[in-house]
């Protein structure tokens, strides 16, 4: 059997920028290894984020993994839960938690000013230690990130997942009461966040954060939800082991969900500075014992949502030097696998934000038919003609296909 490596490069992919003449950041980035793969590979374009949803990171990596979005995507807050090997049962829903700054009505700060680990675990223990008669357990991560898992008490599961709940970050600096999670079964959850507020407000953490300056934690904030994904594991679905290597919680998340090995690198950190040594390092290694490895580099989406044109290029840049280049050395010497380079989504620098649309794919490996292109990018993959509208279903038969000695743009056509 045929192993197969997929190396993702977040929110790479863009619109053509008047800025450079008309051409896209990765049609301008110097790629000379993603450039030989498309020469001895098939290139096309695929679209990861299916019509109708909400083209997040977490839609267009499920994608990338070869599941449908469709039918498995359930919340953001699950796949995060997952990472930190919170497992819901049936009657639990999960949600992101923010420690938030609400003052006169408004939602100032949804960060709590970036509060600290060591404060905010502390506030996450006192709510949980005064809450047993709600039925919600809070689950401490980093800063102002947080989970509730909430238990289907005073409303059903259906009806806290079907609840309206709004991104913290979408209403700052605006009046919070409109944007209050609402649908049937909501004031369980507005009454969590009251009796936050009860706790929160002369905790000692808040005073001496009052006292210096700083925002205090005046609330959780609950959005982002869904009950446990129904994924089928890769051994069952496709009868792989395999591992994810990724800085980002989420994409972690979904390696949890899927089986996968979670393999992690210190240096990882999401954005330009991140150990590409490292984490190339700890692909090739889990790709020595496994048959299945998925490399996430956040950093283009990153300086995309900046705006940043320069560090999109330079992250570009870096991608395919410090994480392809390696790779791809690695699969022409070993003659046994597989690659797969592609994004997840678009993420647009003149929006500054995600997009739903086509993105441009290569892979190439072990008898691969090459389809004409001669450069990756989003023009180059237009042109070979190949174009696979169910996105998941690229890397669904990019993986079925690792018992098959051939593989051709036909084959990933049909
Ligand atoms: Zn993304």
């Amino acid at each position: 059997m045929l192993k197969n490596l997929i190396l993702v490069g977040d929110g790479m992919a863009d619109f053509p920028l008047p800025e450079l003449d008309g051409r896209t950041p990765l049609e301008v980035g110097k790629t000379p290894s993603m450039d030989q793969m498309a020469r001895s590979g098939i290139t096309g374009l695929f679209c990861p984020i299916p019509e109708g949803l909400p083209p997040g990171s977490d839609i267009g990596n499920l994608s990338l993994f070869g599941y449908n979005p469709r039918t498995t995507f359930s919340g953001r807050a699950p796949l995060e839960a997952a990472r930190q090997g919170i497992l819901l049962s049936p009657d639990e829903v999960a949600f992101r938690c923010n420690l938030v700054t609400l003052q006169d009505g408004t939602m100032v700060d949804f960060t709590s000013g970036h509060i600290a680990n060591e404060e905010a675990h502390q506030l996450i223990q006192s709510l949980n230690q005064s809450l047993p008669a709600l039925p919600a357990k809070f689950h401490p991560g980093v800063s102002y990130r947080h989970l509730a898992i909430v238990s289907a008490r005073g409303a059903s599961v259906e009806e806290l997942v079907g609840l309206k709940c709004t991104p913290p970050h979408d209403i700052t600096g605006q009046a919070y009461a409109p944007h209050l999670p609402a649908g049937p079964g909501a004031d369980v959850i507005h009454e969590i966040m009251q009796h936050s507020q009860a706790v929160l407000q002369n905790h000692q953490i808040n005073l001496a954060r009052r006292q210096s300056g700083k925002p205090p934690a005046t609330s959780v904030w609950l959005w982002g939800q869904g009950r446990s994904p129904s994924m089928e594991n890769y051994s069952q679905r496709f009868g792989l082991a395999g591992a994810v290597i990724s800085a980002v919680d989420l994409v972690k998340g979904i390696g949890v969900c899927a089986g996968l090995e979670v393999v992690n690198v210190p240096g990882a950190t999401g954005y330009l500075d991140t150990d590409y040594a490292g984490k190339t390092a700890a692909a090739l290694e889990a790709l020595e014992r496994l048959d299945f490895v998925y490399l996430h580099v956040e950093a283009p989406d990153e300086v995309s949502h900046e705006g940043r044109i320069d560090l999109k290029i330079q992250a570009i840049e870096d991608f395919d030097a410090k994480v392809v280049g390696p790779c791809l050395e690695h699969v022409r010497t070993h003659g046994n696998c597989r690659m797969l380079v592609a994004p997840d989504h678009i993420t647009a620098i003149h929006t500054k934000t995600h997009a739903t649309g086509a993105v441009p794919f290569v892979v190439c490996g072990a008898g691969i038919e090459p389809n004409g292109a001669t450069a990756y990018s989003e023009r180059a993959a237009q042109q070979t003609g190949l174009h696979l509208a169910e996105g998941y279903q690229l890397v669904q038969k990019l993986l079925q296909a690792a018992h098959d000695e051939r593989l051709t743009a036909k084959m990933l056509a049909q």
